[in-house]
């Protein structure tokens, strides 16, 4: 083979390689592996363990979230401690909730396990009940442990007062599939938290595919409050963003409440 046609294989070679790879269907493909999920329609929260085998736990769980908390037994006095600090934070208008992603820095410390604070993000109506009452918007705290363990904490929010540090998020809210970072000063967590700090207690899941278990849920029993006006411009956006309740199964739950 003479070096011309070598050279003018390599190149076609070449050129073949790249039009596969322009070609190929990959937007196609990785939705394939994950699958478009939604609250209403077709792939409603019914419907999402038929999705795909990866949200098989969706249907076939038995400690799944969110869940009706009735029935608590009293457990021990309130064993976590909130150290979060101001931090830098972005929100991210997923097309599932708004989500505001915290800065490393914030953890919580539950039984003497340190979790850090990841994300906080909004669902409408409440997705936990508490004795059969759902409240207006649920906002849950989602930390992580060193092991890689899961603390979810949910704070009932109610129609009342308007709420500042809501605001503060609201007015920076992107268009969706975007992320906006909050640049004036850092994001204070502590200001979305009631002053009380007594909760329930239960093994649970995520709330969202692929509804993975092993998350130690902990749902604070005092609410916030945020205006009506508020609540309103969150459903502008998401109507409905909320899994609705699960079997408890044989699980307990536990109240912890603060000395
Ligand atoms: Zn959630």
């Amino acid at each position: 083979m003479n070096i011309v046609k070598k050279n003018w294989l390599r190149i076609a070679a070449i050129a073949l390689f790249l039009a596969i790879l322009c070609l190929s269907p990959l937007p196609s493909f990785a939705k394939v592996l994950t699958p478009d999920w939604s609250y209403q329609g077709e792939t409603n929260p019914q419907n999402w363990g038929k999705l795909t085998r990866d949200f098989a736990t969706c249907e076939i769980g038995k400690k799944q979230s969110p869940i009706d908390i009735v029935g608590a037994v009293k457990g021990k006095p309130v064993q976590m401690v909130f150290n979060y600090q101001a931090s830098p934070v972005e929100i991210v208008n997923n097309g599932h909730s708004i989500q505001v992603n915290y800065a490393p820095g914030g953890t919580i410390d539950i039984d003497g396990t340190a979790y850090s604070l990841l994300q906080f993000h909004f669902h409408t109506p409440s997705e936990h009940q508490i004795a059969g009452k759902t409240a207006a918007m649920e906002l849950h705290l989602v930390h992580r442990d060193a092991a890689g363990k899961l603390a979810v904490v949910g704070v009932m929010i109610n129609a009342g007062k308007e709420n500042p540090a809501i605001a503060k998020i609201w007015n920076a809210i992107p268009p969706t599939g975007k992320t906006n970072p909050i640049d004036s000063d850092n994001f204070d967590i502590t200001n979305l938290l009631p002053l009380h700090k007594s909760y329930y207690s239960y093994a649970g899941s995520l709330t969202t595919p692929p509804c993975s278990e092993g998350v130690n849920w902990a749902v604070l029993t005092e609410p916030i409050t945020v205006s009506q006006a508020q609540i309103r411009k969150f459903e502008q956006l998401y109507p409905i963003d909320a899994r609705p309740v699960q079997l408890t199964n044989t699980r307990k739950i536990e109240l912890h409440e603060t000395l």
